[in-house]
């Protein structure tokens, strides 16, 4: 299957073969090309982590994504008969459980895929719902301009001028923007953040028409960038 050079069960038998890599960090694109060859890491991995987090798999760590895979190959010799291993224990187990309906539908019926009723946003509406119905309120739209810690507290001033006393903050904005928050009150920890890289990223979709229908080419998020995505026959 093009372009991949040789077919997939290669990779699988290359894992069984393979010597177990450094103990240490390394780089996904190393840890897939040593376990399952270059293809796999070149077609498959590559375009996945660009996709996932528009991320260069030769400089991310092995941890973001494939943390388990490296811990089983340093445990065992190789990840597809341990898997394999795993999967069968697994399924012994659980005929031993009585399971759900919709979980029994859904292994009958193979789902791969699955979705909610009125889209993944119902999950978000959900969630909004049960804090406000318990007490928690939600400001929109509304920039951070400072944040001072104080002893145990940290006072927060946004942007329409309104303030925060809190004991508990937990902060979710990117660590750069973190860090010109806390530059003042805490130099030491904004320099922290401020040293971790951050860079802007642009999607580019690529329609290509072929001979044979239309493929898309590249996109973004969960979609497969640089592998043919979806084919529709003209
Ligand atoms: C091209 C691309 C494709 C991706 N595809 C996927 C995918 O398919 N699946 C997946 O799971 N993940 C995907 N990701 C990763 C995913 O988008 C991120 O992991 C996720 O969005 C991170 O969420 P977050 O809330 O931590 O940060 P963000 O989404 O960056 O949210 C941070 C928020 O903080 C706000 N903010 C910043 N400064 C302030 C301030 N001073 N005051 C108030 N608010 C502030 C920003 O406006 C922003 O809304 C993709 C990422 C990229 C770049």
């Amino acid at each position: 299957m093009q372009p991949f050079q040789k077919p997939l069960y290669y990779a699988g038998l290359r894992d069984i073969f393979a010597k177990r890599g450094p103990m240490g960090d390394e780089s996904m694109h190393s840890f897939v090309k040593r376990r399952f060859g270059p293809d796999v890491a070149e077609y498959l991995i590559d375009p996945l982590v660009r996709g996932i987090c528009a991320g260069d798999c030769r400089e991310i760590s092995v941890s973001f994504l494939l943390k388990e895979l490296k811990e089983t190959e340093m445990k065992s010799r190789s990840i597809m008969l341990s898997t394999a291993k795993k999967l069968f224990m697994k399924k012994k187990s659980e005929e031993k459980k009585s399971k759900p309906e919709l979980a029994r539908k859904a292994e009958h019926e193979g789902w791969s895929v699955w979705s909610l009723q009125g889209g993944l946003e119902t999950l978000t509406d959900s969630m909004v719902d049960h804090l406000c119905n318990n007490g928690a309120e939600i400001k929109y739209d509304t920039k951070i301009t400072s944040i001072e810690l104080q002893g145990k507290k940290a006072r927060i001033k946004m942007e329409s001028w309104e303030e925060i006393e809190t004991e508990q903050l937990i902060s979710a904005i990117p660590a750069i923007s973190l860090a010109s928050l806390l530059k003042k009150s805490h130099p030491g920890v904004s320099k922290i953040l401020q040293d971790i890289k951050c860079v802007t990223v642009g999607t580019v979709i690529t329609t290509v028409l072929m001979r044979h229908g239309m493929t898309y080419l590249g996109g973004g998020g969960d979609s497969l960038s640089g592998s043919v995505v979806k084919t529709e026959v003209c």
